[in-house]
């Protein structure tokens, strides 16, 4: 709070495609997608009209015993999108607690096997699955993490396969393979008390943007095979179309056990997060006795409104061929970016589908320390809602830049960085 004593806060009045607009008549790009979660531009009209519709019909209903048209119509279509391999959903609201039920669920299910030993956690070097206590405990984030140590149950963390820790020469797969090596290590030694591993797949976004090779990906999913341990694939920010499928897992060509999804499932409009799971998990439950019951109960679960945002965004996947015209559009940010590339104080640029990063290169310490906020201001007097993660600059914008949209950014971007590199 004491910052916004030099940074105070933009009081938001109204939002329209990718802009923001402020009280005072300022307008910010909204080039992170409000942290990630809005993917089709703000006040899209045809979210809004879903919405309208569903607010007059079925504002919420409670789910036990009840169900209602928009989650189970949504609920299909999710399974359809998995050709049915994780048929099964469950609801929240927020990202965090998709992963509490995902850890909860792998844990239970394991149990209701007679495999009661397998009560451990594997997560990765740099993870970010979200600030509740269960969460936070698979979570490698030094600021969220350090002050509530004391309250976090224990848990493997393991080698990351972030591609920038190549040695010269060596590629992203050299990297993801070490990084496998150290898993299977663990396991062999582990597996029988181990219940599932969690990692981002393709993009590690909170911790920094760091991006893998989908080689990593597959070789989990063949060591939990092998070993006899769940996959949890947190697709919180990097699901919903945001490296370049609709699922990062399709990149690597694997499903996990258990897939979390929420930010921009609903479009950026409404909480929402569920956890998509297999078959033969959902049969592990399935029984008369309360006890071997998936219980997480939740008031606000499968929310009709939240769940119609969500209906309105798929549509909106499906009738604008999104995947397919995000290709052209990242080809043309990138383009737009190139000068980035080989600028003198630009570490690892990188790119996954529609997320760019960059490392900005601050050899003065306490510049270092400032990046963040003196980057965060400068942008804002250039119209620009960007936020960096400590020294690591990244674009997330929302699926509705044109080339001339792109071509703005890139150039605003250029000034900020250079007013915050050469103070
Ligand atoms: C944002 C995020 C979460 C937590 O979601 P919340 O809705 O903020 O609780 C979990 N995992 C990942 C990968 C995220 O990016």
């Amino acid at each position: 709070m004491q910052h916004h004593e030099t940074t105070p806060l933009v009081a938001v009045h109204r939002g329209s495609g990718a802009w923001l607009f402020d009280h005072d008549g300022h307008q910010y790009m909204d080039a992170i997608s409000s942290w990630w979660v809005n993917l089709f531009g703000h006040a899209n009209p045809r979210i809004n009209d879903a919405l309208k519709q569903q607010l007059d019909t079925l504002e919420h209903a409670m789910l036990a015993g009840f169900t209602h048209e928009p989650v189970v119509r949504l609920s299909e279509q999710l399974a359809a999108m998995t050709d049915h391999a994780l048929g099964h959903c469950f609801y929240a609201s927020d990202g965090a607690s998709a992963v509490e039920i995902a850890l909860k669920m792998s844990f239970h299910s394991w149990r209701n096997h007679g495999l009661t030993q397998k009560q451990a956690f594997v997560y990765l070097k740099g993870g970010y699955h979200g600030e509740t206590v269960g969460a936070l405990g698979v979570t490698d984030v030094p600021i969220f993490r350090d002050a509530y140590a004391p309250l976090l149950r224990s848990a493997h963390c393991v080698r990351s396969p972030d591609a920038r820790m190549a040695e010269p020469g060596e590629s992203a797969d050299q990297v993801a393979l070490q990084a496998i090596e150290e898993l299977r290590q663990l396991l062999m030694a582990r597996s029988h008390l181990i219940s599932a591993v969690i990692i981002e797949p393709l993009v590690q976004c909170a911790g920094g943007m760091a991006m893998h090779s989908p080689l990593y990906v597959r070789e989990v999913r063949q060591l939990c095979n092998d070993f006899q341990v769940h996959l949890i694939a947190d697709e919180i920010a990097v699901g919903c179309g945001r490296t370049g499928e609709f699922f990062a897992c399709q990149q690597a060509g694997i499903w996990p056990d258990f897939l979390c999804l929420s930010k921009g499932i609903s479009g950026g409009y409404l909480p929402l997060s569920l956890v998509m799971t297999r078959d033969d998990i959902y049969q592990s439950f399935y029984s008369d006795k309360l006890s071997r019951g998936f219980l997480h109960s939740h008031s606000y679960t499968g929310n009709p409104l939240a769940c119609t945002a969500a209906l309105a965004t798929l549509a909106i996947f499906e009738e604008d061929d999104v995947i397919v015209q995000n290709k052209q559009r990242a080809a043309q940010l990138t383009q737009a970016l190139s000068s980035f590339k080989q600028h003198d104080k630009v570490r690892h640029f990188r790119q996954q589908g529609m997320i760019w990063a960059f490392d900005a290169h601050i050899e003065d310490p306490e510049l270092a320390a400032s990046f963040s906020r003196r980057f965060f201001a400068s942008a804002l007097k250039h119209e620009l809602l960007l936020r960096p993660i400590g020294q690591t600059v990244y674009l997330m914008p929302p699926y509705v830049l044109t080339e001339a949209d792109s071509q703005w950014l890139a150039q605003r971007l250029a000034t900020v960085f250079e007013e915050v590199t050469s103070p």
